[in-house]
Formats: structure tokens, sequence, C-alpha cells
């Protein structure tokens, strides 16, 4: 259903159609300016999905009765891109509904129940959000309310706290619930991409998590802290990032960012989560980098041929991180399925720290100056591109996640949890390298002594 209603800047006195897409969410944000004296009309809607109901609330402009002529029209949708604001005419009169004219393309793109249950998944998420916090702080903590706290929200097998290593299953099973299944659903159906990782030779994973353990921020603790840091912000502005998430199903590619924006966001709301997202996903680029050398090349300290050299790890962190974002390559698999590589903009995060960045909220225009001193080159980027970006380097982060839990895994087996390295034997051969990293073969190490 579509609900128009009219609002009357206070400012200028033109006057607004609002078209609203009235969707599936309880409430979402309505970001208006007023299309001739550019004011912030923004406000809420709020939509009564048991008992149908509508409200608005509107900064800076009054809602009028009736039908009155309009000035300006704008689309609004919580859930969908939208046409941009432009002048009311009478071809306005008869066009399709933002849900007519998305569900077409995602359906000839992915299907419109996956993008309904993803969403429907991150507002649970969303909602249980403190609970989970809580959790994931006391794990932090180490604490010993941990298992009773994971009991009181979970039950099931995938949430058993009999043992240290069960207790880390549960705790990155809540991830997997919260973020996975809804952002990066290829995590759970590649559930071997995890025993690929815990099958690296053992003792360059081992040389890994010591590296790792041994350089302040990026103790495997630390690297899990500041995951869950993004993961908070993430929820806490995600309402206003869902018509970008929906991009990924209508298809990025052939899209008409020039004439279709959102009306969930502006380019403050984003910003700052733009900025930490792409400063931690450059701090945890490391892992992903560090299994690619041992996968590829035998060896943490022998990196791909980058900018004309080979970096070890040591020289890897010494770099600045847009340079870091260059050993995201699409031919190594460990930083190919981050899917990051052609989403982060570092001109961008530049000109941004720089703030030398204009923002036009009608036409949605983002105008940045990667080089200060040359402001004759500026560039352009719309806001729903700038979130489509974000939204991908969080997806990064996420697959980062994954690879994280598996090194906490063989940080237990490498501290010689004897439960977890037996349990390797489902995926290895008695003949490899044994998970404890002793780079004795497992038969004559491990398997050996446990069977004395
Ligand atoms: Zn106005
Ligand atoms: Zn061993």
């Amino acid at each position: 259903m579509v609900h128009n209603s009219f609002i009357k800047c206070q400012v200028c006195g033109s006057v607004t159609r609002v078209r609203l897409q009235v969707g599936h969410l309880c409430q979402h944000p309505i970001v208006i300016t007023c299309g001739k004296c550019q004011t912030s009309l923004s406000g809420t809607a709020y939509i009564g999905q048991e008992i149908p109901s509508l409200e608005y609330e509107f900064d800076n402009a009054d809602l009028l009765n009736g039908m009155p002529n309009a000035d300006f029209i704008v689309e609004c949708s919580g859930e969908f891109p939208v046409k941009k604001q432009h002048k009311e005419d009478a071809d306005n009169i008869i066009d399709i509904s933002p849900f007519i004219r998305n569900i077409s393309r995602i359906e000839g793109n992915s299907s419109w129940e996956e993008f309904n249950e993803a969403i429907a998944r991150l507002n649970t998420t969303a909602s249980k959000w403190k609970s989970y916090k809580k959790i994931l702080n006391l794990f932090e903590r180490k604490s010993d309310f941990l298992a009773q706290e994971i009991k009181k929200e979970f039950q099931g097998s995938f949430f058993t706290c009999g043992s240290e290593s069960e207790i880390l299953r549960s705790v990155h099973n809540i991830e997997a619930i919260g973020f996975y299944t809804p952002l990066k659903s290829n995590l759970l159906d590649v559930r071997k991409f995890g025993h690929e990782v815990l099958k690296l030779n053992p003792v360059q994973m081992k040389a890994l998590n010591i590296f790792l353990n041994s350089h302040d921020g990026y103790h495997l603790e630390e690297i899990q802290s500041q995951i869950y840091k993004i993961m908070d912000e993430f929820i806490n502005v995600f309402p206003s990032l869902i018509p970008a998430i929906s991009l990924q199903y209508i298809g990025e590619d052939s899209f008409d960012f020039e004439n279709e924006g959102s009306t969930t966001s502006t380019f403050d709301t984003v910003k700052q989560f733009y900025l930490d997202t792409y400063e931690t996903l450059g701090n945890l680029m490391i892992i992903p980098v560090a299994l690619n050398n041992i996968k590829y090349r035998g060896d943490i300290d022998l990196s791909a041929m980058v900018d004309s050299k080979v970096f070890t790890l040591e020289e890897y962190i010494k770099l600045p991180k847009a340079n870091r974002y260059h050993f995201c390559l699409n031919n190594e698999i460990y930083t190919n399925f981050l899917g990051a590589k052609a989403k982060v903009n570092v001109k961008l995060r530049n000109a941004i720290g720089h703030d030398d960045i204009k923002y036009d909220p009608i036409s949605q225009l983002i105008t940045y100056f990667p080089n200060p001193k040359d402001r004759a080159k500026g560039k352009t980027e719309y806001l729903l591109e700038f979130e489509s970006e974000v939204v991908h380097m969080f997806q990064g982060i996420l697959v980062i996640s994954e690879y994280l839990y598996r090194l906490r895994e063989l940080e237990m087996m490498h501290n010689g949890d004897i439960s977890m390295i037996m349990g390797m034997s489902k995926i290895i051969n008695v003949y490899d390298l044994c998970p404890c990293g002793s780079g004795q073969k497992f038969k004559f190490c491990h398997w050996k002594k446990q069977r004395k």
C-alpha cells in the first residue's frame, strides 16, 4: 500500500507530497529536505503491523489535511530505494509503487522471501541485541557467569557449555544466527570453509597466533573486541541501511544511482560507521593476508607480490591502512572471500578524514576532493553507493570473524586441548602434521599419546 500525505515547510511554506510505501517495519526514519529552502524535514513513520495504523512525525513541517497542491514529491520507504525528490507534476500521478518497482527487480535477481527473511532476522538481532551483547561482554571478560547467561537465552545442541571449546562455539553461534544468516549466509553454506582454515599448515598457524598475540592491537582477544564493537555500531545504524542492503537483492550493477536513492539516511547518519568500519577492516586484514601467505606460499612471512614487493607480516602491519587494502587480492581465496575489494574507496575515506566533503541532500550526491591541494579534481559518489560500500566492508568483517573463530580453536589446540586435537582426526589424516603445531606427524604426536 502507498499512502500520500502532505507536509508544509515551516520556513518557506513549500508543500511536499510524501508518498510512503507502507512496508513490514514497525517504524523507520524518513529523511526529507525541503526542495526550496533545504531545511531538514526529517521524521519517523510509525506503522501498526498487528492493528493497522499509520502515524508520522516531522521536524520543521506541519501535516496538512486534504489533498492540497504540492510543489515537490518525495517517495519514502523503510526498505527500498525510491525515486529521488523532484517537482510535482502530472506525470507523477500514475506512477507504480516502490514496492512493485522493486519486487520485480528482486525476483529477477534473487528472491523476495530471502530479502524479507534477512531483514526480519536483522530486526530480531536488533531486538535481542542487549541480551546478546551482555553475553559477548561476559565472554570478553571471561566471566564465571557466562555459561549461566548463555543457558538463559539459548537452548539446544548449538549452545552447550560443557567445556571451554563448547563455550567458544556457543558464543560464536550468536554471531552466526545474529549476523551471518541474514548478511553472509554463504559462510554457513560452506561449513567446509572453516575446516579448510583448520587444516592449513599447523606449524605456520601456530606461528601466526604467536605473531598476533605478541603485537599490541592484534591479540586474538583484542581483534574479537574490535569485531564486537563494529557489530554494536551496525545494530545502531542498520535501520538507515536497509535500502542499501536491499541493493544486494535488487542487483547493484544495473542500478540507477542518479535517479534513485534512500529516504532513510543522510551522509551524516552513516559517516562515522563508514570510518570505523574502514579502520577496523584495515586492521583485521592481517588475518586473511596471513592465511593466503600460508595457503599459497607455505610461510606467514611471504606475501604475494604487491606494489612490486613481497612483504613480511612485520612489514605489512607498518603500512598505512590505505596500502594494506592493496593486499585484498581477488585471486587468493581468503581475501577474495571478503568480497570487499572493489568496494573500498580509499580516496573517499581520506577526503572524509580531512573533512573535504560536500553533500547535497536533494541529489544525494557526495562530492569529495582526494587531493586537498587540487580542489579542481573533485570526485563524486551517490549516498546509496557509499552505503553499499560500507555494507560490503561490514560483510568482510563478518568473514574475518569466522577466520578468527578458527584461530581461537587452533589456539586451544596449540595449548594442548586434547579433545579439540583428537576432534581433528575427523578432518585430517594421521600422516598430516599434528594440529598442536609441534611439527611432528599426527600419528607420532598427539594421536600416539592418546592411544597409549
Ligand atoms: Zn522550505
Ligand atoms: Zn601434537
